[in-house]
């Protein structure tokens, strides 16, 4: 181990400093560590420092940072063919990837359109629904982060990121309250009621089944299919975000099994292509045939649809959640870490640990703490994010593959940092 950052990681820093735009990167002193390779739960940085990565990466390395099986795939795909015509003369293994991402989707959903990142998949849902209900308003929850893209930022519902653009923003989303576990479910729906009532103009409601980079904020128990009768009754659709807690996260394929709630439509992207980027929308036809057939031009489409590299990654990335049955494995998992959540829940600057599967959120009291614990965890080799609206949650989502003494080592160590950075 060198010093963290190591001088290398610090060089880089400062050449980075000088070419890329300010807002991208963020740049101190002890922060951050440049990486140079990755594997399973394993990251190492350029000065040759290894850390047990707790965020996969923003949630997109579930099957494990560089998965011998998708770089394979990928690897045999770039050779035979890198890039194919979006909507014009399709591939093989484009069909190959909608009938497998069909199968595995919640039932009731049979079409699926794809794209490249999440906030293209919101951008696509905020479509459809217009298409489909005729109405072009949308609600979304406080808290929600849906991509930053400026469609996506529509139904965003973090405020700092719509501020400086709101005036070129076409819509402003309905804010609801996004309620905690222990809210009372009927509250919670007779809230979301109300609100979503009082207006005749919705297209679509979007929801985050637990709301991710808000804070993992994971909502009382049967309010996901509460939602679905309140839509129902109101002619609104309903559209989950389960970019973040999709392929497994929360301990199911997707987080709406937890209730047994089927939207209209899902967004679905991160873990998908295993580490290429690779997003899809699904929904059920009815809604989905409300795109009209295409006469020779799409209404909808992007140079990189379906992309076969992204499409065969996608494929493998499936196969393999399926066979080291990666979801079930989420859920084991979750519940054996029940000890060690209880051990941070108790210790000092802790306000309150939350999640599902492998998907956990630890609440500190305040956001420079959390500061100070990302970067002290960094300093003994753990990485972890910042999330809350308040930046006080620290997020922990590691590969679904993490090796369960790896997954106690960094717990041990995340709970020293959390402590001794109080
Ligand atoms: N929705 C959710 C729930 C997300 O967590 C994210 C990304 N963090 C997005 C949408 C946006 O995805 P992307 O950054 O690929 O546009």
């Amino acid at each position: 181990m060198s010093e963290i950052p190591g001088s290398r990681s610090r060089a880089l820093r400062a050449r980075l400093a000088a070419r890329e735009s300010r807002n991208v990167t963020y740049l101190a002193d002890d922060f951050p560590v440049f990486w140079e390779s990755a594997s399973r739960a394993t990251v190492t940085d350029v000065d040759g420092n290894r850390y047990i990565d707790l965020t996969a990466a923003f949630g997109v390395a579930a099957v494990g940072h560089a998965n011998p099986a998708v770089a394979a795939a990928i690897a045999e795909q770039a050779q035979r063919m890198m890039h194919g015509m979006g909507d014009v003369h399709p591939t093989e293994v484009r069909v190959q990837l909608l009938e497998r991402l069909l199968q595995v989707a919640p039932r009731g959903l049979e079409r699926a359109f794809l794209a490249t990142t999440g906030s293209e998949v919101v951008e696509a849902a905020m479509k459809t629904a217009i298409l489909a209900t005729g109405k072009s308003a949308f609600a979304a929850f406080a808290g929600a982060y849906h991509g930053l893209s400026l469609g996506a930022l529509a139904v965003c519902g973090i405020e700092k990121f719509r501020q400086p653009f709101a005036a070129a923003l076409p819509l402003r989303p309905l804010l609801l309250g996004f309620p905690h576990a222990a809210m009372p479910l009927g509250d919670a729906l007779d809230a979301a009621r109300a609100t979503l009532r009082a207006h005749d103009d919705l297209a679509a409601l979007f929801v985050e089944p637990i709301q991710a980079r808000g804070g993992c904020i994971v909502p009382p128990h049967g309010y996901l299919r509460g939602l679905r009768a309140v839509c129902d009754e109101l002619g609104v659709l309903l559209v989950f975000d389960e970019i973040y807690t999709g392929f497994g996260r929360t301990g199911e394929w997707f987080a709406c099994a937890h209730e047994g709630v089927t939207p209209d439509l899902l967004c679905l992207g991160k873990a998908m292509g295993g580490g290429f980027p690779i997003s899809a929308l699904v929904g059920t036809s009815a809604v989905m045939d409300a795109w009209p057939a295409s006469s020779g031009e799409a209404l909808h489409t992007s140079t990189y649809l379906g992309n076969p590299m992204g499409c065969a990654a996608a494929l493998a990335t499936i196969d393999q959640l399926e066979r080291l049955g990666l979801p079930a494995r989420a859920k084991r998992l979750g519940t054996e870490l029940a000890p060690r959540l209880e051990a941070i829940a108790q210790t000092r600057g802790v306000a309150a640990v939350r999640g599902r599967g492998l998907m956990w959120g630890i609440e500190l009291h305040d956001s420079a703490h959390a500061d100070r614990a990302v970067r002290a965890a960094l300093a003994r080799g753990v990485i972890v994010l910042q999330a809350g609206t308040r930046g006080e949650v620290l997020s922990v989502t590691p590969p679904l593959v993490i090796g369960e003494s790896e997954l106690e080592r960094a717990f041990s160590a995340l709970r020293d940092a959390i402590s001794q950075s109080f």
